[in-house]
């Protein structure tokens, strides 16, 4: 696909954050790009829209930059997946660990039903702990999980292999 090199391009490595030795891959300069950011959306959209499905989960932060205007543009409802204690309503929650220690997700209780075909959408997949805690959180529902879509994947990291067997859908891959 031609556009996924501009896409590439769009994005803006920051190296040393948010601690030494990391390199930050930053999506925000691909938002300042009309066509990058365009490009991105549509892609996503030509891959889902005859998929009859019916939420689109965006994971806190940035899945709720690209998550909803992939729901708008397909027909299907929006549900955020949030830090803890975020969320008013009631919500499920799923533990996952970390370097050091554990966090969490949560979810609002009666969001998504039983066998209703969800898409998760982060911006991007690192050791892959978010992505398969957001998938243990749709399974405690009995959602039917499609597919994982996030614009990166940091391969070396190995984050796919947490992901309980399902699918993920990427557009650009660093190490
Ligand atoms: P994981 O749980 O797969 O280790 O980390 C993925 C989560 O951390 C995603 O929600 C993602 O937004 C965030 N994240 C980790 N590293 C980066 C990065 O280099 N750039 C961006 N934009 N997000 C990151």
């Amino acid at each position: 696909d031609p556009r996924i090199q501009y896409i590439s391009d769009s994005i803006r490595a920051i190296p040393d954050f948010p601690h030494k030795g990391i390199m930050f891959r930053d999506v925000t300069t691909l938002l300042l790009d009309h066509k990058a950011f365009k490009d991105t959306i549509d892609i996503f959209v030509e891959r889902y829209r005859d998929q009859k499905i019916d939420v689109i989960v965006g994971i806190e932060a940035r899945g709720f930059i690209f998550g909803p205007p992939i729901a708008l543009a397909i027909g299907a409802k929006f549900v955020p997946m949030r830090k803890p204690r975020k969320l008013p309503g009631p919500v499920i929650r799923q533990e996952y660990s970390l370097e050091y220690g554990t966090d969490c997700i949560e979810m609002h209780v009666g969001a998504i039903e039983k066998d209703e075909r969800v898409v998760l959408i982060d911006d991007l997949i690192a050791t892959g702990g978010t992505l398969g805690a957001a998938i243990k959180l749709l399974d405690q529902v009995g959602a039917e999980i499609v597919e994982c879509g996030c614009l990166i994947e940091l391969v070396d990291l190995k984050g796919r292999e947490k992901l309980s067997g399902k699918p993920l859908y990427i557009l650009v891959e660093y190490e």
